[in-house]
């Protein structure tokens, strides 16, 4: 059973798994994180589906509870997902 062990669901930093980044999704946010690690989110959720898909919404949230509070951290692609988002809701 050594081929279930390379095909573990973790993100793609072995130190950063989808349950830290889900953990740390509102410090994130609120810019409460240190430029490493949010560095390491951003690389994260830029290659992870799932949390990405989670950072979609909570940033959506996030965005219409903080209208003046503007999302100068988040990716383009993210920016990009949670516009499409916010068509839907
Ligand atoms: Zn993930």
């Amino acid at each position: 059973m050594s081929m279930s062990e390379s095909e573990r669901t973790t993100g793609p930093c072995p130190a950063l798994d989808c349950q830290w980044v889900i953990d740390h999704l509102q410090a994130f946010l609120h810019d409460e994180l240190g430029e490493e690690q949010a560095n390491a989110f951003r690389h994260h959720i830029d290659a992870c589906d799932d949390c990405m898909e989670q950072a979609d919404i909570e940033s959506t949230i996030s965005h219409l509870l903080h209208r003046c509070y503007p999302p100068a951290h988040v990716s383009e692609t993210l920016r990009a997902r949670v516009g499409a988002l916010r068509v839907t809701l």
